[in-house]
């Protein structure tokens, strides 16, 4: 998570409590949520998991008074258009990605991965100005792909091909020409940031000059204009794990859009579709598959040799198998995530033949007869109805 979500979240409305709520309610809600949550309560739930993650970052703020008021400040400062600069929205985009994000704003001095101690240090100017730039990190992509119902099952290999931005072969993602460097930006001293001052507080502010990159390139490279990436169209191999489901969403670290001028990649999310088979259906881990019988099958027991994902095995319908019953072979369903499988779910279905030849109707009449007299009612539970 990038410091810039962490400003734009609400992390009261991720524990859904009110902004005045109190420690103790603050707590009793996460404890709920965490608990619904909880990865081993919802396994292969990436959702939950991504819920989970959230629900926690927000309680470890919010339990943790002096965090609590450091956030609802910040906050407020924002919403109050305190930031000023041009209508500065978080969250919008628009002209503020021009080179870089909140974490540069605030002076993420350690370079860190989004710890309060950066997100709010360089906001609150703590008696220095420990600023020094951070180069921006690749976007996310997000991408989908169509597995067919065995793949998915089994796990495959799938080519994807994106567009994206690449670092730039020519100037190996410096963003200057071959032959030159960048040179520190005089205004800034290569921070990216300068001070300002608002009220009682010291802001760090975006460079004007270098646009918050810290450097200023002179002469650009000729094939990406200095921006140190390039579009290019790649495509890679991904490998999705057995057991995926339709509308699942996978994420790959680092294959997502090159960062600028060398800062690390993003990460690639790939939604997968999953396609219909046949013969198999799917409910979660386990296979399911309609078995059709004969009448006579279900009254005397069979053994039935069913297909799986690997091979054949003989399913043994006991005698006096009532029609619409599941037979359950263990083992045989989809791979599970952490090893094992689920099970095939073999449900039995009487097939009615359309026609019969004289012999096998007389036959059947004959039979017919004989269920009569031997008591046999198939309507006994209606009696008095
Ligand atoms: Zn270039
Ligand atoms: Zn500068």
């Amino acid at each position: 998570m990038s410091q810039r979500e962490w400003i734009e979240k609400d992390f009261y409305k991720e524990l859904g409590v009110s902004s005045s709520a109190s420690t103790d309610e603050i707590k009793k809600a996460y404890r709920k949520l965490a608990r619904d949550l909880h990865p081993d309560a919802n396994p292969g739930d990436a959702k939950a998991e991504e819920r989970f993650k959230a629900v926690s970052e927000a309680h470890a703020v919010l339990s943790d008074p002096a965090k609590r008021k450091e956030y609802d400040e910040t906050r407020r400062l924002f919403t109050a258009g305190g930031y000023g600069r041009g209508g500065f929205t978080p969250g919008a985009g628009g002209g503020f990605s021009q080179g870089f994000d909140l974490g540069d704003i605030f002076g993420a001095a350690s370079g860190g991965d989004g710890g309060l101690g950066d997100l709010f240090g360089g906001l609150f100017n703590r008696g220095s100005t420990r600023t020094s730039h951070r180069p921006r990190r690749g976007a996310d992509v997000e991408t989908e792909t169509t597995l067919g119902f065995r793949e998915a099952a089994q796990g495959a290999t799938v080519p994807l091909r994106l567009t994206s931005p690449s670092p730039c072969t020519t100037c190996h993602g410096s963003g200057a020409k071959p032959g030159t460097s960048p040179r520190v930006c005089p205004v800034c001293n290569g921070a990216g940031v300068v001070s300002r001052n608002q009220g009682a507080f010291g802001f760090s502010e975006p460079c004007d000059e270098c646009r918050g990159t810290g450097s200023i390139i002179d002469n650009p490279c000729v094939d990406c204009h200095g921006s140190g990436t390039q579009n290019r169209t790649r495509t890679i191999t991904v490998r999705i794990p057995p057991g995926v489901a339709d509308g699942q969403r996978i994420r790959l670290a680092g294959q997502g859009e090159a960062g600028l001028r060398g800062a690390p990649s993003g990460d690639l999310y790939v939604t997968v579709h999953v396609g219909q088979d046949k013969v198999f259906g799917r409910a979660g881990d386990d296979l399911t598959l309609v078995l059709p019988v004969s009448y006579s099958e279900l009254v005397l027991g069979t053994t039935v040799s069913v297909p799986t994902l690997q091979g054949r095995v003989g399913v043994k319908v006991p005698p006096g198998t009532a029609d619409g019953r599941i037979l359950r072979v263990r083992g045989r369903g989809v791979s599970k995530r952490g090893g094992g499988a689920g099970d095939l779910l073999v449900t039995v279905k009487v097939a009615v033949p359309q026609k019969l030849d004289d012999e096998a109707t007389a036959a059947l009449r004959a039979y017919q007869e004989a269920e009569k007299a031997s008591g046999f009612d198939p309507r006994a539970g209606w009696a008095g109805a």
